[in-house]
Formats: C-alpha cells, sequence, structure tokens
C-alpha cells in the first residue's frame, strides 16, 4: 500500500499510512529535519540514485514523503514510551514474556507501513527505496526508541540472509511472514563460553534422515529471543554438525523457528526452544535478552542454510548489515541526547558572563557559557560526524547494488568492508561520549531520571559490546582490512579523500582544513608503512594498538565527512541565501572547524605509538596487576 500511495502523494501517504495528525517536523526531539535532509540530498546526492532504474520511480519528493512517514510514526507510536518500556521490562512468569502492549502497536504501525520492506523489490512487497533513505527512515525510529526498533531490524536482517543465502523453500516459508512483520528474526550466535571466540561455539546439529537437524545447546544473550509481539519467531542458529572442523571453518548456520511452519503457512506445533531466562540489563529495557535452550527434549528441528560449514560467512552478511545498523543506533542515541541538551542550554538560566558579573542582571542562559558552548559543539561534530559516517555507508550499499558497472559495484563493496568495523565503533565510542557531555551540560539534573539523558547514556553504552565488541572491531580493521587485496581498499578511500582535498582546495575558506587532511591521510599512510611489515614475525606487537588504530583512521575518515559537509555549506553560503539557512551552514562550518582544530591533532600522540611499535602495554605481566 505504501508502495503505490508513496509514488503519488505526500499528503495522501500521511493520511493513508499513518492515519496520524501532522506533526511539527521542524520542532522535533528525535532529530533536526535540517540536517538529515542536508546530509541525505546535498552531501550524499540521494536525488542522483533516481536515475538508476531501480529507482526510477522515486524523486526527491517521494524520499521526502517516506521521511515524513517514518518520522510521524516514529513520534507519534515509538517515542512515548521510550521511558515507559525501560521502566517496565519485559516480564517471563515461568511460560510467557509480556512486554507493555506499546511496542506491539508502535511494530505493528512500522510493519504496516511497509517500512520493513522498504529497499526491497515491489514483487517482495517492498518500496524500492534506496539503502541510503531506508537506513535513513530507519534512523527515526532508533531515535525515537532504541529497544522497540531493535526487533524490526533484527528481523530484517534475518531475512536479508534468508533472501540471500536460504533455499527456495525456505524463502517460500519465512521471507513474506519476516517482511510484513508477521515473524520476527533473531540472530543467535553468543554461547557462555564463546562470545568473541566464535570458534569455540559448541552447539550441536545432528542430521536426521529427512534433511533436516536436530539442534541441542545453549545460546545467550539472544535479543528479541521470546516474546509474544508476532506469531513467530524465526532463530538464526550457529552450530556445529558432528565431525565439522574445528574452530570457525566448521560452523553451519540453521533455521530454527519458535513454532513449526505448517503448509499453508501458518504457525505449527511448538518447537523444543526453551526460554531457560531473561536478562536484566542496563539499557535497551524494553528488548527482550533471552538465554536459549535448544534440544532439551531431544525435538528441536532445524534447517541448514547454505552449505554446512560455511554458517560464519552467511553470518557475517548479517552482522555487517547489523554493524551499520549499530553505528546509526550509536549515532542517534547521541543526536537524542545532543538536541535535548541543546534545548536545555537555551532555556536554562544561570550564573553571568565573565565580564559582565552585576547581580541586578538576570543569570544568563547556559548556552552563553563558552564552556557549555565547547560541550554542544562537540557533540554536535560526534553525532552529525556520525551519522554522515553511517549514511556514508549506506549510501556504499546502494553503490554496490546498483552502481553502472561490476567494477563501481565491487569497488563500493570493498570500501564498505573496509569502512565496516569503523561504521560500527566510532559512532558507539563517541556518541557515548556525546551523550556523557549532554548530562554533563544538564548539571545535577542530567544525573537524575526525571530526565531523558541519562536513558540515552545507558541505552548507548551497549554498542561498544554488541554485535563485535570495540576491540574486535581494531583486530578486524588492523588486522583484516586494511591488508585487504593488498591494500586495494585503504587505496580506493584514499582517492575519495584527494577528491575532496581538491574540491576544499579551490575555496579559500576550507584550506587550511584541506592541508590538514592532505597531512592526516598522509600520517595514516606512514603509520600503515610501520605496521604492515611488523605483521611478518609481530603480529602480537602490531595488533597491540589495533584500538589506537581504529581510532585513528576513524577520525581521519570523520574529518573527511566533516570536510565533505563543510564544502556543501561553503558552496551554499557563497550564494544568496535566506537568513536561517545561512546560520544552519554557519553552524556545519563551524563545527568542520572544530573537528579540525580540536579533534584531528590529537591522533599524533596515537601516530608516535603505533609508530615506534610501543610494548608497554604486551610486557606488562598478567601478575603484576
Ligand atoms: C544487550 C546485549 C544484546 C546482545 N544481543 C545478541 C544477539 O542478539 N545475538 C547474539 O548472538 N549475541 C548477542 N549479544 C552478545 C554479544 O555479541 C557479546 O556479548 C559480545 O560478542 C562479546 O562477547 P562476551 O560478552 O562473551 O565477551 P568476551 O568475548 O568475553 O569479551 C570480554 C572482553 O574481552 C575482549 N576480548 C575478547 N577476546 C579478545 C581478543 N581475541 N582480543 C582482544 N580482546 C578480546 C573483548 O573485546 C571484551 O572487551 C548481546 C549482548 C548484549 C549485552
Amino acid at each position: 500500500m505504501l508502495r503505490f500511495v508513496i509514488l503519488h502523494s505526500r499528503t495522501i501517504i500521511r493520511r493513508t499510512v499513518t492515519s496520524l495528525p501532522a506533526i511539527d517536523m521542524a520542532d522535533s526531539t528525535i532529530i533536526d529535519r535540517r540536517d538529515l535532509e542536508f546530509q541525505l540530498l546535498d552531501v550524499f546526492d540521494a536525488a542522483t540514485l533516481t536515475q538508476r532504474p531501480r529507482f526510477a520511480d522515486h524523486s526527491r519528493e517521494t524520499f521526502i514523503a517516506a521521511l515524513d512517514a517514518a518520522q510521524a510514526i516514529a513520534e507519534e507510536r515509538f517515542a512515548p514510551h521510550n521511558r515507559t518500556s525501560d521502566e517496565h521490562e519485559p516480564q517471563f512468569d515461568g511460560e510467557r514474556v509480556s512486554v507493555i502492549p506499546e511496542v506491539r502497536d508502535a511494530l505493528r504501525a512500522y510493519c504496516d507501513a511497509g517500512l520493513l520492506a522498504a529497499d526491497k523489490d515491489y514483487d517482495a512487497g517492498g518500496m524500492q527505496l534506496p539503502a541510503l533513505v531506508a537506513h535513513a527512515c530507519q534512523s527515526l525510529f532508533q531515535s525515537a526508541n532504541i529497544a522497540t526498533s531493535s526487533y524490526a531490524w533484527l528481523t530484517l536482517g534475518n531475512a536479508n540472509v534468508i533472501e540471500r543465502f536460504g533455499s527456495a523453500a525456505q524463502k517460500r516459508k519465512y521471507l513474506p511472514a519476516l517482511l510484513e512483520g508477521r515473524f520476527f528474526g533473531t540472530m543467535a550466535l553468543t554461547e557462555p563460553q564463546a562470545g568473541s571466540g566464535l570458534a569455540d561455539l559448541t552447539t550441536r546439529a545432528t542430521p536426521n534422515p529427512d534433511g533436516s537437524y536436530s539442534i541441542t545447546g545453549n545460546k545467550v544473550f539472544i535479543s528479541g529471543g521470546d516474546h509474544e509481539l508476532a506469531a513467530n519467531i524465526v532463530h538464526l542458529v550457529l552450530a556445529r554438525i558432528p565431525g565439522a572442523p574445528p574452530g570457525v571453518k566448521g560452523i553451519s548456520l540453521f533455521t530454527v523457528p519458535k513454532f513449526h511452519v505448517n503448509d499453508d503457512g501458518a504457525p505449527g506445533a511448538r518447537n523444543d526452544v526453551a526460554l531457560a531466562g531473561l536478562i536484566h540489563k542496563m539499557g535497551w529495557r524494553g528488548t527482550t535478552s533471552t538465554m536459549l535452550s535448544f534440544g532439551e527434549r531431544g525435538a528441536c528441528i532445524g534447517e541448514i542454510v547454505g552449505e554446512p560449514h560455511r554458517g560464519l560467512t552467511y553470518m557475517f552478511q548479517m552482522m555487517n548489515e547489523a554493524r551499520i545498523g549499530v553505528g546509526m543506533g550509536a549515532a542517534m542515541l547521541g543526536y537524542r541526547g545532543y538536541l535535548a541538551s541543546l534545548q536545555y542550554a537555551r532555556e536554562r538560566r544561570q550564573g553571568r558572563r565573565p565580564d559582565e558579573k552585576r547581580p541586578d542582571l538576570p543569570p544568563v542562559p547556559l548556552i552563553e557559557h563558552a564552556d557549555v558552548r565547547r560541550m554542544l559543539l562537540a557533540q554536535k561534530a560526534y553525532v552529525e560526524g556520525s551519522y554522515a559516517l553511517c549514511l556514508f555507508a549506506a549510501r556504499l550499499v546502494d553503490e554496490q547494488r546498483t552502481a553502472a558497472d561490476e567494477p563501481a559495484r565491487a569497488e563500493a563493496g570493498e570500501l564498505l568492508d573496509l569502512l565496516t568495523p569503523v561504521v560500527k565503533s566510532w559512532p558507539s565510542q563517541w556518541c557515548v561520549e556525546a551523550n556523557s557531555l549532554a548530562i554533563q551540560i544538564h548539571g545535577g539534573y542530567g544525573y537524575t531520571r526525571e530526565y531523558p539523558v541519562e536513558q540515552f547514556y545507558r541505552d548507548n553504552r551497549l554498542n561498544m559490546i554488541h554485535e563485535g565488541t570495540h576491540g574486535i572491531q581494531a583486530l578486524d580493521l588492523l588486522g583484516r582490512k586494511v591488508a585487504m587485496h593488498d591494500g586495494r581498499a585503504v587505496a580506493l578511500l584514499g582517492r575519495e579523500i584527494d577528491k575532496t582535498i581538491g574540491d576544499a582546495n579551490a575555496r579559500a575558506d576550507l584550506a587550511d582544513e584541506a592541508r590538514a587532511l592532505a597531512n592526516a591521510w598522509r600520517n595514516l599512510g606512514d603509520t600503515l608503512a610501520v605496521l604492515r611489515p611488523a605483521f611478518a614475525g609481530h603480529a602480537t606487537l602490531a595488533l597491540a594498538h589495533a584500538n589506537a588504530f581504529l581510532e585513528v583512521f576513524g577520525h581521519t575518515v570523520v574529518a573527511w565527512l566533516w570536510l565533505r559537509q563543510g564544502l556543501v555549506a561553503s558552496r551554499r553560503l557563497a550564494q544568496p541565501t535566506h537568513d536561517d539557512d545561512a546560520k544552519f551552514y554557519r553552524g556545519k562550518q563551524q563545527t568542520c572547524q572544530w573537528f579540525f582544530r580540536y579533534e584531528l591533532p590529537r591522533m599524533q600522540t596515537h601516530h608516535t605509538l603505533l609508530r615506534a611499535l610501543d610494548d608497554t602495554t604486551l610486557t606488562m605481566a598478567p601478575d603484576w596487576f
């Protein structure tokens, strides 16, 4: 339905799809809509995608209409219960898991609007929106309510794996139900003894004569692992077939539904998947976190996805997409805190300016104090920089799928592969920092539960942990990604960065930033030139500072994306500009300048340590602590 109306009118879409009252987009607490449209349309050129056959039905207007519809549902259905679901965690009474009803209503509105299948083919019931626009829509839900939105993106990731690697029968059985939100999905990797080290997972899948497998084992931390929000839950489970090679090369992937699926597609008898208990968390409390027991009664049946022993490769597809989702979630929680603290800093009055201490004058708004503006600038730099990073990754997904020729598609895929650990990690680290600054701006009030910023902080703290910890992402980037195809992906990134440097050099107001980015990129190359040969024979030492490398790499990439934003702002300001627009562009330029003056130079310490191959952490013996 959405597909039909979206092609016609944004007025119709709001009335038909959401039946929601019009909302004031300009006064939103979940997004700065001006920024979203600037990034989507001006920086990442979403409208150019409409020239490609896949998106030919779309236009700038349909993209805006999709965002309007998403924002309306996010603000009306998701945001209002963000605090309630934090205060009323899911409960397990020994038989059933109950979740507050607002979660189901919100997800129903989301699925009914066709948003789960936003970027899928028309034939699959989708809207064929570019991934860039679909991720932008998704970001609004993550901002409004990260916990409720997680059921949707887990389901989408699950459907993507089945769509790509499942058999025709599995696609028939699960895909329509998942994409319409009748069934929800999970990813079940982690076991008590195997978290980061998936090589050690022990869940077993024993072949049955009819081609199915009997699954036995225990999984922990499985998000969305049990609830009654959908008619069925399709678990994607990693397990070992007896006789499989040891380590990650012996892991296979299975669909294991909570209820078996009848021939007519309806849920049938209960499969032997038991909820061993719920986990109580610091944040994301609205998402059920479960310990699941497979095959306690010897009757848990699963079906293999694709070929035996290739399960982790398949699952990595889901994890890679999930990692863009994690980065985006982190960016949006940071964004939410930034907007809340900006409003607070404008409204709360306290103290006087250092040069104007007269007590007969009223106190000034917090935003008048330089230190408060420092904290706002840092937040703006982290959250809008993170947003740019995640949207750029989504644009790469579109390039990988729809660029004009195969070499261009392959290049986009390599670049995305390289950047995935950064997209997952940089927002997770720096937007928690942003959330901490948002609390700081609220002073003592920020530390209370009466204001929302403490929840954003708690919610965001997860993002450095799940979908591969920060440390694991760092190892992935330095140990694998930068060396991929003999460093070709790094060279591709360098080519993109050079283009921006060239454009910025042509503008007097950005010459300093262009020079600083060129230096930063050269520095990164010099550091890599030391680290890469060190891998031969000294891999442990080379990887000891993978975390510092992730930070310099991430800061360099985000500096580049800030310069891209600064460039668009500079071009717009060179033309006659409406006063409000001019303020927006000046804000972009100033934040770009801040990032280059205050953040990027801090990376020099990391470069020095990395190049020295310093061994202080490595030689600190465990029993010296
Ligand atoms: C709220 C929540 C939701 C989750 N949802 C899911 C889900 O839906 N499905 C699922 O399968 N899992 C899920 N997880 C599990 C999550 O992916 C794991 O917690 C994560 O992968 C880390 O595993 P671990 O907790 O066992 O920590 P460990 O692997 O024990 O790691 C502990 C610390 O040691 C470090 N470390 C570990 N190994 C190395 C190494 N080789 N080199 C350097 N440092 C290392 C880590 O970086 C980390 O800092 C979830 C977790 C949480 C908290």
